[in-house]
Formats: C-alpha cells, structure tokens, sequence
C-alpha cells in the first residue's frame, strides 16, 4: 500500500509517511488504496480483545511493518497505562445511544488512543529507513494532544518533543499536565495568541529550509505528532472497528447493520478515522461532526463553503474544538475530489490568500452523503452534560456533551433512529469546574479552584476522581517558556541548545 500526498508529491510507503509526518509540498499523506474487511473479519472481532483488533485493522492499514513489530509494539501501547482492560469501553447513555469512551488512556483523553502508540510506530520507521538522527517532533496543542505526546514521547531513545500551547487558551488542568512534565527530552512552550496561531507556527517551521538544515546540523530531523501525521490517524481507525464489534457482541447490531458516530469535531482527524474505517468495509451510516461556537465546519458541511474571512474565534469550555482551520479536512477534500492534488492545491492556496473557497456540486454530492453536521452554544453544553446526568445518570465532558447535545438535534431533525454512538473523548475530570458548574450551578463552583471542584464533583456524583488530576497541584512546574507567535522557530532553537 503507498500514501499519497493530497497535494500530488510522489508516493511513499507508510513508514515514511509517518517518518515524514507532512509531505513535501505541504499535503497530507492518504492511503492509495484502503483495505477491505470481510464481513467475516469483522465478525471475528467480536470475539477479540481491543490489542487483538488494533492487530488485525493495522496489520492491514501498514503494510510495510511486520506483524511481529505490530504486536509488540500494541502490547507496549495499549497496556498498563489504561485504567480499564477494555481499553475503549462501550458503555450505554439511557435507550438512546452509545458512549465510545476514549478517554481511559494516562492523560485522559482520546489523543492517548493514538500518542501511545505513535512513538513506536515512529521509531519503527526510522529503523526502517536508516535514520540515524534523532526524531525531533514538533505539537501544537488545543490542551490534550500536548500532554498525550509529552507522555508517549517521554524518556523514549532517539526523540526529542516540543509542546506548544496557547497561552490562557487551556485548562487549568490541561496546562499543569503539560509544564508538570518531567523527563530529559521534552520541551513546552506557551505562545501569546490561539491554538490556529500555534498551529500555523509549527507549520511554517515545518516548511522553512534554513530551520530543516540547522536542526540537520545538530543531528535532528523534525517529524509531527500532530493529526497531519497519518501515524496519529491509523490508530484511531481501530477503535470504530472495535466499537461496532462490541455492539456485534452485545447484540445491539447484526453483521452489516449501520452504525452512526456522532463526533465532537476539531481538527477532523478522530472523525476522518471513523471514514477510513467505513472505506476498509466497516458499515458506517451517517457521521455527524459536532462543533462549538467555533462552527466552521457546520456551515461548510450545508453549505459547501469553508469561510474564515469574517469569522471571530471563540473560546470556549470545550477548548479541544476551538479551531478555525481544520487540517484534516484536506484529507477529506482529496477523497471527495476523485485524488485531484491540483485541485485541493488550488482550494488550499484559496484559504490561505482570500480565506474562503467552496466546493463543486459533485464534492458536495459526496460530501452530504457521508456526514451531517451540527453545534452548540456554551449554554447547550452544560444543559446537556446537566440532563445527560439527571436523566441518564451518565456523566460527560464539556466535548462529548457537544456531540451528545447534536446527536439528538440530528435525530429530532432527521429521524434516523440508525444505532447510534456518541465518541466521548475526554473525561469530565479533565474539565472539572465547567462540569460541576453544569451539573449543580454556578454556585457551586465559586470560589473553588479546578481541584476543588473535581472534589465536589467526585462526592457529588460518586464517580472517581482519576489520580492523574488529583496527584497534580503537588507536582513542581518544569516548563515557563513564552514566546510570540511569529519567534516560535527561535524559541524552539533556544530551548534545545
Ligand atoms: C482533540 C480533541 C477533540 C477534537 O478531535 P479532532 O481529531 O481534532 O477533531 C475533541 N475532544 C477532545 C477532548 C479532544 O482532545
């Protein structure tokens, strides 16, 4: 199997895809061809633990490694750092739905699915292609995906990895998980600006020669841990497979039945995933992508128009999403355009110049008939994390309570009453305060601090506090760095020399 770039460079195995993190000319890597699984191989899985599954999906989604390398490589990934032996359990939300928890990983949220086996999937490939230098990566984070690759990345021989945030722009919870990070070969840094700032930084280092030939000259090479990377998407193709096995397992499915995902959307690469799952024969109905306030992606999916000109960024309690420009829908527009790269070369050169382009009819045919699209104001998220809790007795994050609340706009618009999961990505301990204040008042949360309220909300509701939250306040910062946005190159040299 060979991966093109969605700009048109040639072709390269997956290994080097993943080495590479992002292509040459800019693109993003997309498998040629997808796998196919029987309905027997997907039967099979029912009967498989989730190590066994991610085995058989990516055996077949990376070819160029041994089964062998795969095996140990899961183990390693998928073993003692879940708190539950399902790894992404299923769990049921009332009569209505699914939960899809992700969020059983070390830094309790869905970016560990993917970060905790990246590293080897890395390594693996360097192996491969005689690098010899060491593999510097390069993260702009929303809040999760930092901590998720400083924790992979930790003390691993052979990688260096730099964290970028926005400042203010995370959780208190999230910007301790990542300054409390220990280890000889991890850096973090906040930049004054949002995360599409961080974002557009770490890509224009990505592509500036002279930073290429200076970290060359001191033995590194620079490779991504970002969802451009196809080494971050290929993992989470396995949990869609893994969620339709357990509900061919518990009998909520038969073989074949569809199954819609419902996903709280921000850099379109969790959902992306669930696509490549449905393109490998995985019976995928409709995928409804669920935004915030930062609704970008809602009116280019009923509209067909990507629009950033006027549009003001907002931050809110479900920081993970807010983002205006959403790498991975280049993966998406490349599929959708019959693997036209000059096309999409054209549709991206649009929205870096005018910050606007729309799609032609045949795209949006294609388009409308995969997804749907949904938001929901900061309101609608706590109305929702309050009523999934007093209702169903299930608790949710700020994100999940996005997808949640829009799955059932959907199904009140649509009438689709296809089985249906929600993907929850993060625990609600990640977001204690704004969970608290959802599930019994402002006043509750006043005057506490985000530990304070993750107590609260422990005895209040009688779920666990997770001792990665609890364990944080005691733990020495290790990381002050600041830097504008337009000198993150010069912070990243100054902080390795
Ligand atoms: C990253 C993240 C998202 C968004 O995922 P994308 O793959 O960027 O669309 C949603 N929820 C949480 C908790 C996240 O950390």
């Amino acid at each position: 199997m060979q991966m093109l770039s969605t700009r048109g460079a040639a072709p390269v195995s997956p290994s080097m895809a993943i080495l590479r993190g992002l292509a040459p000319d800019g693109g993003l890597y997309v498998p040629a061809q997808y796998p196919s699984f029987a309905d027997a191989d997907i039967e099979a899985m029912a009967g498989m633990n989730y190590r066994e599954r991610a085995l058989a999906v990516l055996t077949r989604f990376l070819p160029d490694f041994s089964r062998e390398e795969l095996a140990a490589a899961i183990d390693g990934a998928y073993g003692t750092g879940f708190d539950c032996e399902a790894v992404a359990p299923l769990v049921r939300v009332g009569s209505r739905a699914h939960a899809l928890e992700l969020w059983h990983g070390p830094t309790l949220a869905f970016k560990d699915m993917a970060l905790q086996l990246l590293p080897y999937l890395l390594t693996l490939s360097g192996k491969k292609h005689g690098e010899t230098r060491e593999v510097f990566i390069l993260v702009a984070t929303s809040g999760d995906t930092g901590k998720a690759a400083l924790e992979g990345f930790l003390d691993v021989p052979g990688t260096r990895c730099c964290v970028f945030y926005p400042e203010g722009g995370v959780s208190r919870a999230q910007y301790l998980q990542m300054v409390t990070t220990g280890g000889s070969n991890t850096h973090v840094i906040a930049v004054r600006g949002n995360f599409d700032d961080a974002q557009t930084g770490v890509k224009r280092i990505f592509a500036d020669p002279a930073f290429a030939k200076e970290m060359d000259r001191q033995g590194r090479v620079l490779s991504s841990a970002n969802s451009i990377n196809f080494g971050r998407l290929v993992p989470q193709v396995v949990y869609y497979f893994s969620a339709y096995a357990d509900m061919l397992a518990s009998g909520a499915v038969r073989m074949g039945d569809p199954v819609n995902f419902c996903v709280p959307t921000g850099n379109f690469g969790d959902i992306l995933a669930a696509d490549y799952a449905r393109k490998a024969g995985l019976p995928v109905g409709k995928l409804i992508c669920a935004s915030n306030e930062n609704n970008v992606l809602t009116d280019f999916i009923r509209t067909g128009t990507y629009d950033i000109r006027t549009r003001a960024f907002h931050r809110t309690i479900s920081p993970s999403m807010d983002i205006l420009i959403s790498s991975n829908l280049e993966r998406l527009l490349f599929d959708l355009s019959g693997c036209d790269g000059a096309k999409i070369r054209d549709m991206m050169g649009k929205l870096a110049g005018e910050r606007v382009y729309t799609i032609d009819g045949a795209m949006m045919a294609g388009l409308t008939a995969r997804y749907d699209a949904g938001y929901v104001d900061e309101a609608g998220i706590r109305a929702e994390i309050a009523r999934t809790w007093s209702k169903e007795h299930y608790l949710m994050d700020t994100h999940t309570a996005v997808a949640s609340a829009v799955l059932r706009e959907y199904q009140a618009r649509t009438g689709d009453s296809t089985p249906s999961v929600i993907v929850s990505t993060a625990s609600p301990y990640k977001f204690g305060a704004a969970v608290l204040e959802a599930v019994a008042g402002k006043a509750a949360a006043q005057g506490l601090d985000d530990f304070a309220c993750c107590r609260a909300l422990s005895q209040l509701t009688g779920t666990r506090e997770p001792d990665q939250i609890a364990k944080l306040p005691q733990m020495p910062i290790r990381h002050s760095a600041v830097c504008d946005r337009d000198a993150m190159a010069q912070a990243v040299l100054e902080a390795v020399r």
